[in-house]
């Protein structure tokens, strides 16, 4: 890849057709770039083959796509597929497929590690590596659609793999308007779901987006000093702070704030704490997410038997919460939920990460 070069996969459709006036080319050469490049997965110029000999020349001296390289993939036995994929500076990242839920979903991410620490994620003991770039965030989709053969049908994608999407709000942001482009995947910001600690100056510049994702926020407690506890960034945005964000958040007809909830042994998962659950979501359009704690080496918190599961999932429905209990796909390859880790990247050796780990 040459630094001289203008990255195609970093301009939205507006940009595109600029650079393109610029060097002497059609602004509607835009349209077809992204058409080859997102719907048909092309990022070859000699083979667009609609563009005439003299353009594609041009086009080569001026432009490169850079595209995120698998590097594996595992699969689970309920079919969700893992894939590690390696960036331009070599950093590794990891993207999950999740099929029949009931749509098909890509889970993907949108910073290289993660910097919020949450107690019970193997993503938050790597730390924060880097910010993804727009053409990052926005690759994996290209990428995994064109490996999953999904290039031509209707999925949804959730940013919950590594990395908090609000730390990194501009380059999330246009990585999302990127894959809404007509011309390209034409994703609807309904099929997305951004899920968040709740970094409150972000949920509050997420409420006056024109192109607004579902919102999932990570709760995960009850209390503020059991919140701070799991997840750090508490301290700074307090759970009645998040709560009262939530409370103003401008949600359109029929959607409702996702509230995800990992349940840990003996942690959270009391019915004192289901019953506190309810009250504090009173007067919210919310549902709640039960995700049975994915059991890790380094990750000091058990998985709570299923009757504990299903006792706090009651508590709520009786209290007309609407509530789900997150099935855990991919345990077996680590690619559930808080699993996401880069093992054996170029930052760290494994004895390296191992050691983290274990911190
Ligand atoms: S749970 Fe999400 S926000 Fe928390 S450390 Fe892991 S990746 Fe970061």
């Amino acid at each position: 890849m040459r630094g001289d070069l203008l990255e195609l996969s970093e301009l939205e459709t507006p940009e595109l057709e600029a650079a393109l006036e610029a060097r002497g080319a059609e602004r509607f050469h835009a349209r077809q770039l992204y058409r080859w490049i997102y719907k048909r997965g092309v990022t070859d110029f000699d083979r667009m083959t609609d563009l005439s000999k003299e353009l594609r020349v041009r086009l080569l001296a001026d432009f490169q796509v850079s595209s995120p390289v698998v590097v594996s993939e595992s699969q689970s036995v309920d079919g969700t597929r893992k894939f590690v994929l390696e960036l331009r500076d070599r950093r590794q990242i990891e993207a999950v497929f999740i099929p029949d839920t009931p749509a098909m979903t890509f889970c993907v991410s949108t910073q290289v590690g993660c910097a919020m620490g949450c107690g019970f994620c193997l993503t938050g003991k790597m730390g924060l590596v880097r910010h993804l770039t727009a053409g990052e965030i926005a690759g994996q989709i290209r990428v995994l659609a064109a490996a999953t053969s999904m290039l031509e049908y209707p999925f949804n994608i959730v940013l919950m793999g590594m990395g908090e999407p609000l730390h990194n709000y501009d380059q999330t942001m246009k990585a999302l308007r990127i894959l809404h482009s007509e011309h390209g995947l034409a994703v609807s910001p309904r099929r997305v779901t951004l899920s968040t600690v709740g970094i409150v100056p972000g949920l509050q510049r997420l409420a006056r987006e024109p192109l607004m994702p579902n919102l999932a926020i990570s709760l995960h407690a009850t209390t503020e000093e059991q919140r701070t506890a799991l997840v750090p960034p508490n301290r700074k945005y307090p759970l009645a702070e998040i709560l009262e964000t939530c409370r103003q958040f401008p949600l359109k007809k029929r959607s409702r704030i996702t509230f995800e909830y990992v349940l840990l042994d003996g942690v959270n998962d009391a019915p004192e704490d289901a019953r506190r659950l309810a009250r504090l979501l009173s007067g919210i359009k919310s549902k709640v997410n039960l995700i049975p704690l994915n059991p890790a080496p380094g990750i000091p918190f058990e998985r709570p038997p299923d009757e504990h599961v299903d006792r706090f999932a009651q508590i709520l429905a009786d209290r007309h919460i609407t509530v789900s209990v997150r099935k855990s796909r991919g345990r077996d390859i680590r690619a559930a939920c808080g699993q996401l880790i880069v093992e054996g990247g170029v930052k760290k050796s494994a004895a390296q990460q191992v050691a983290l780990l274990m911190k």
